[in-house]
């Protein structure tokens, strides 16, 4: 069937047309004018021949076999024309018309229809809704883009067809050529992960570019992408915000995971380059198709102007891009061949007055050290320039290292012949240092994604039965947020230390269970209508003797009825009181998309206010959770700032591994709230203060 949509040997414009406006005129023309070989029918009762080719009333009537369909008729009719593919044994559709899931309720039934058909007969669709697909390697060009790109190595898909064709018109005036082109449109059957899937084995596709509004199936895409992204770069720029889901967001994990936190964090943990911008998409692009991955982090700026050598140094070390120092052989050398004035160390300054020969001694010396990972080459045109034989020598200098080269020409209209030379020469070109800066961070980040060896997941010895029956309990009552000994349950269950608690029903009551737990105390009140207890007064630490139980009782119950008259009150847990260590926030919460998202941040009661969290879709390995924990900005507090001993840095990370295999065990669980967790000094553990988990319908 995939056969069918990548190399067809014969194929059906149904809805063919003779009218020159027509899209079904439009897309036969392409497939004929820009060379496919194998058989070619035009579908269309009402014409005898169109653009030299027979044309005939119906899929079924065609004499010869039909592997691919481009359909173009109106919307009500393509249900028919999916039974007629059907019938001839086509493999795989290209459904162009629109008017369907976009449109409303009758175009989603309609579609669904088509679909359902398609699979009764084993048919790939691509669509509906779309531009088309076009394959270089075979010149089948089964869309109406208003043009054909040069034959190339990346592919592309797009959920958008009018992007498709702003990028095809970039690409022709850039020298970028693609393998396969690919509009998905409403990705009724065939989304972008059947596209990697099929990419990741195409030998034709070094490099996969892709514009997203939406993934289809989250977990699927993760899954692919992972694999796909150890051997080829995935580029994607998503767009448009998700639907953080209609269910009122009442934690804090909630509140602080915006809507696209889920896609940065999984396209983070699969390899994927996220670009933030059409133009960002495009200055990838050039990088990971033309140029050879770096082996690190270190590049040398050749330059014949001192201002924009400083700006391309700034703008790679905000990228973690360092400055090499170049071996004393490299700088001997140097200092012998260039004039005095010049500057021989990192960043090189050829001087404003170099011919293209300097230019080259130059690059041919950096590229030659050892020290020197990757080159960044600038030139500004001044009156000695050689801006076209300059452009000639970095293509062929180029060629013969395995180090990539990335060009900035500043200025537009002087430097354009020579950029051209650059593209046409695969050498990635900018109009900004700091987009060659952004290029090479990324291809670097990517090297080091691919080198990193992928982590099994480890499974702590938990009690799943003690979880289970906690979740089950509040189930059956009914009750969606686990009451606070239930969420106690499930916590203890997997293995996070908790203060003693217990919960008092009177006054009397909880003056018996401070006698049996000891003081200092806390007292919390503990009620299903009371999402943050000390926002109304409802906590009470350090309290040292009976008298002060019965005080805060009092006080507790008296503030709760205050902030709401017909509260539903549970009691006031009188607590151990803890040690206070850093305070901690862990956190779930669900993604539609990508499922259960962890979250984990400095900063207890201001942890809205700091927004010093991180997120990462779960399950986590362990060296994913450590990166976690290291990533936020306050990660020094827990490394011991200031003569502090740093915090049991083992004993959070377990505790992050801990909730992602309780949320992987539990899928029911939405959300989920830790806050605080107290982290230790190192050695000393950690202790989980308050918790609440609410469980899905
Ligand atoms: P809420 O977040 O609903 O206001 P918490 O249970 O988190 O209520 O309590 C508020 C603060 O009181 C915590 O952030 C913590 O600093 C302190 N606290 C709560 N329980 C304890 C305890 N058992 N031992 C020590 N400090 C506590
Ligand atoms: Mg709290």
């Amino acid at each position: 069937m995939l056969e069918s949509l990548l190399n067809p040997q014969s194929v059906a414009v149904v809805g063919a047309s003779t009218n020159p406006t027509k899209l079904g005129y439009l897309i036969l023309d392409n497939i004929i004018k820009y060379g496919y070989q194998g058989q070619i029918y035009p579908i269309n009762p009402k014409a005898k021949e169109i653009l030299d080719h027979t044309c005939y009333p119906s899929l079924t009537k065609v004499p010869g076999p039909v592997d691919m369909a481009v359909i173009v008729v109106p919307a009500k009719f393509v249900a028919s024309v999916m039974r007629d593919c059907g019938e001839k044994g086509v493999g795989a559709a290209i459904v162009i018309t629109a008017g369907f899931r976009e449109t409303g309720a009758e175009g989603r039934q309609m579609e669904r229809e088509v679909l359902e058909i398609a699979r009764e007969h084993g048919i790939r669709i691509v669509g509906p809704n779309v531009l088309g697909v076009i394959n270089t390697t075979n010149s089948l060009n089964a869309s109406f883009a208003a043009g054909m790109p040069e034959k190339g190595r990346i592919s592309f898909m797009s959920q958008s067809g009018a992007l498709c064709t702003g990028i095809l018109d970039w690409a022709a005036a850039n020298s970028l050529g693609f393998a396969n082109f690919v509009s998905l449109g409403n990705k009724a059957d065939m989304d972008e992960t059947d596209f990697l899937e099929i990419w990741h084995h195409d030998s034709g596709t070094d490099v996969v570019i892709a514009y997203l509004e939406g993934i289809a199936d989250g977990p699927r895409f993760m899954k692919t992408a992972r694999e796909f992204t150890k051997e080829k770069p995935l580029i994607v720029v998503k767009s448009g915000t998700t639907s953080a889901g209609s269910r009122a967001v009442s934690s804090h994990t909630g509140t602080l995971a915006g809507s696209d936190a889920a896609y940065d964090t999984a396209f983070k943990q699969s390899g994927v380059l996220r670009a933030h911008s059409v133009s960002e998409l495009f200055a990838y692009s050039t990088a990971f198709a033309y140029q050879p991955l770096p082996k690190g982090r270190h590049v040398a700026i050749i330059t014949n102007a001192g201002g924009p050598g400083i700006m391309a140094t700034d703008a790679c070390e905000k990228k973690g891009i360092h400055l090499a120092t170049l071996a004393p052989e490299t700088v001997s050398f140097l200092q012998e061949n260039l004039p005095a004035a010049a500057n021989c160390f990192n960043p090189i300054d050829v001087l404003g007055d170099a011919y293209a020969d300097r230019y080259k001694l130059a690059l041919k010396a950096a590229l030659e050290d050892p020290n020197v990972d990757a080159a960044i080459f600038l030139l500004t045109p001044q009156a000695m320039t050689e801006i076209e034989e300059t452009a000639r020598a970095v293509v062929e200098l180029s060629r013969d290292f395995d180090k990539p080269v990335l060009a900035n020409f500043m200025g537009a209209k002087e430097v354009a012949a020579g950029n051209r030379i650059l593209g046409e020469g695969q050498i990635p070109y900018y109009g900004f240092p700091e987009e060659a800066a952004a290029a090479l961070a990324r291809m670097a980040e990517y090297r080091e994604w691919r080198e990193q060896s992928s982590e099994s997941l480890e499974r702590f010895s938990i009690d799943q039965e003690r979880a289970a029956t906690a979740l089950l309990t509040a189930q059956k009552a009914g009750r969606l947020r686990l009451n606070e000994m239930e969420a106690r349950q499930v916590i203890a269950a997997y293995g996070l230390p908790l203060p003693k608690s217990q919960l008092a029903l009177s006054v009397e009551h909880a003056v018996r269970l401070a006698k049996e737990i000891g003081y200092p105390l806390v007292m919390k009140i503990i009620s299903p209508d009371i999402l943050h207890k000390s926002d109304i007064g409802g906590v009470k630490v350090g309290i040292k003797n009976e008298k002060e139980v019965r005080v805060a009782y009092e006080e507790i119950i008296n503030r709760a009825y205050r902030y709401m008259a017909d509260a539903d009150i549970w009691g006031v847990a009188v607590q151990e009181m803890v040690k206070v260590g850093k305070e901690i926030i862990l956190g779930v919460t669900k993604d539609p998309t990508f499922g259960h998202m962890l979250m984990f941040g400095l900063g207890g009661i201001y942890v809205e206010v700091l927004k010093d969290v991180v997120f990462r879709i779960a399950p986590l390995s362990r060296a994913e959770a450590e990166e976690m924990v290291r990533e936020i900005r306050s990660f020094p507090l827990l490394a011991g700032a200031r003569g502090e001993k740093p915090s049991d840095l083992i004993a959070i990370t377990d505790c992050i591994l801990r909730i992602s295999q309780m949320v992987t065990d539990f899928p029911q669980i939405v959300e989920l709230d830790i806050n605080p967790l107290f982290a230790y000094e190192e050695g000393e553990g950690t202790m989980a203060v308050d918790a609440r988990i609410v469980i899905g319908e």
